[in-house]
């Protein structure tokens, strides 16, 4: 079921370029009414739930609506994300509510190294491996058609 936005949570990521939940959204559902400076799900019918836009929403104005099986008379998942960790809240159809808060990384925030120590030549985009194979898979050379027949 897909994502919506609660318009009275959203203040359009206070107008930036592009809003975070724009920003985040493997499928580019998520556009802005910058008339009325809301957020909003442009193909509900292509939103596969994948959260990202909930959680990423500082204000909590996104959610997804959940299943009429398992979510029925007002049950609700909704996340709250922090700079280290992130705490589900599950509120149950009884209204009982239970929260789990887990932690989302491991090193200090704003400190990883996105290329983990590998380099990319000009000429890697000619190149049938992965970014960084062979070293990743921790070879210096990916075994080719001699390499397998010598095994043999
Ligand atoms: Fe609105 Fe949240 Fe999207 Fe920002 S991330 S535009 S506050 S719904
Ligand atoms: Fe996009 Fe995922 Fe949000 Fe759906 S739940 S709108 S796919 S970010």
């Amino acid at each position: 079921m897909p994502s919506f936005v609660i318009n009275e949570k959203c203040d359009g990521c206070k107008s930036l370029d592009k809003t975070a939940c724009q920003y985040i959204c493997p499928n580019d559902l998520m556009v802005l009414d910058r008339e009325k400076n809301k957020a909003y799900n442009r193909a509900v019918e292509m939103c596969w739930e994948c959260y990202s836009c909930v959680k990423i929403c500082s204000n909590q104005a996104i959610e997804v609506r959940g299943y009429a099986d398992f979510m029925p008379l007002g049950a609700a998942v909704q996340p709250m994300r922090g700079t280290d960790s992130i705490l589900w809240s599950v509120k149950f159809r009884n209204n009982k509510i239970k929260r789990f808060k887990f932690p989302v990384r491991t090193i200090p925030e704003g400190t990883l190294d996105t290329d983990a120590g590998f380099t990319t030549e000009p000429d890697d985009i000619d190149n049938p491996l992965l970014r960084t194979e062979p070293g990743s898979l921790g070879l210096s050379k990916l075994p080719d058609i001699d390499d397998i027949i010598q095994l043999d």
